[in-house]
């Protein structure tokens, strides 16, 4: 938990525009002039009302020896085609000199990585530069799941008096596979939404997904939990692109994957639905309060359990125990519908507050 949520953010054309999603495409990597000339040409023939377009020029990769960016030269080429249809462009900076070369290079929007925004030096060093500049800064989530170093980049650049801030959610790192490059931990963005709620947010499903037939799936589910927009990399010949092409798509793909998302309302117009929702929400809330009564209960038995393993000097965690416990819940759980996944997950949570209560049981002196 944050103590204070102290940054002010002025709505902007992200969260005001009406038209979703708002769409940022382009490029994983400016890579030739050509290259960038065509992509962009093609995004605009194909996706004429895109938003933005983007292209990494300094690349952070994960690996040395992979293609690290262009560098300088190709803000110009990424300008130069932008400009011909109008349309803004933003790069990612990661340092000092790249937020100074973008902005001579009149680059219009500016994003800082996953990579970047796990370190404080980085973004305090972004966030100094950029003083005075009154430019739409875009911030990924870091890459790993940490909440408050998301928000401390914001805090970061807020305090340097920049307001137009947006939020991109791009996914988090993890040792085990997945079907995701970066799992996508959605109630991290939620949250975030929720503490901020005038905070504008766009979805990078090509960083989550690492591949291109999930993309739609993931893009729709953002919009369904009500994204203001995506950002999707797009390239001329993706299979040939320099940096992550499994993931990049052609633009007339874009096209296609933008015509099949399903956009639905976020409020309910009709009042009919309506009163049937509040009262399902309303039984909801029954149930709600119902298990919060039910784990205060299994609460105030373990610490009775606490108090006994105390008085007979034996250890909270008893591992032949525990490993009962999660069979008897999987085989329960998955008996009525619900998934390992989350039947695991929430007794860990629920084992760890019953630690937690014994713990503080065990170690009162009348214990
Ligand atoms: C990118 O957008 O190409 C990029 C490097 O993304 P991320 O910071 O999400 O890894
Ligand atoms: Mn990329």
């Amino acid at each position: 938990m944050v103590s204070k949520e102290n940054f002010a953010i002025e709505a902007n054309a992200i969260s005001a525009n009406k038209q979703k999603p708002f769409l940022i495409s382009g490029p994983c990597s400016a890579e030739t002039e050509e290259q960038v000339h065509q992509t962009i040409d093609a995004l605009i023939l194909h996706n004429p009302n895109i938003h933005v377009i983007r292209a990494g020029i300094w690349k952070p990769r994960t690996r040395p020896g992979a293609f690290e960016g262009i560098g300088k030269v190709g803000l110009s080429w990424l300008k130069d085609a932008c400009t011909k249809h109008d349309k803004p462009c933003t790069v990612e900076v990661a340092n000092k000199s790249h937020v100074e070369e973008a902005l001579d290079a009149g680059i219009d929007m500016l994003w800082i990585g996953a990579r970047t925004t796990v370190n404080p030096f980085g973004v305090q060093e972004i966030a100094d530069a950029l003083k005075g500049v009154d430019i739409p800064i875009l911030i990924k989530n870091p890459v790993n799941p940490d909440i408050d170093l998301w928000i401390g980049a914001f805090e970061r650049l807020n305090k340097a008096g920049i307001k137009n801030l947006t939020a991109i959610h791009r996914g988090f790192s993890s040792y085990t596979k997945s079907e995701y490059r970066n799992k996508p931990n959605w109630e991290i963005p939620i949250e975030l939404k929720r503490r901020f709620p005038d905070l504008a947010m766009i979805c990078d499903p090509s960083h989550i997904c690492g591949r291109r037939d999930t993309l739609l799936k993931v893009a729709q589910k953002a919009m369904d939990l009500n994204f203001d927009g995506l950002m999707i990399e797009s390239h001329i010949n993706p299979d040939q692109a320099w940096s992550d092409a499994n993931q990049q798509i052609t633009p007339l793909q874009l096209k296609e994957l933008l015509e099949n998302i399903v956009l639905r309302e976020n409020k309910i117009v009709d009042e009919e639905t309506d009163l049937s929702l509040v009262e399902m929400r309303s039984k909801i809330d029954r149930i709600d309060n119902y298990i919060i009564e039910l784990l205060a209960e299994r609460m105030s038995i373990s610490e009775e359990i606490g108090s006994y393993k105390a008085k007979n000097n034996i250890t909270i965690y008893q591992p032949k125990r525990w490993s009962q416990i999660v069979d008897r819940m999987l085989k329960i759980g998955t008996q009525n519908g619900l998934s390992e996944a989350f039947i695991l997950k929430l007794i860990q949570q629920i084992n760890k507050e019953s630690i937690r209560h014994q713990t503080n049981i065990m170690n009162k002196k009348d214990a």
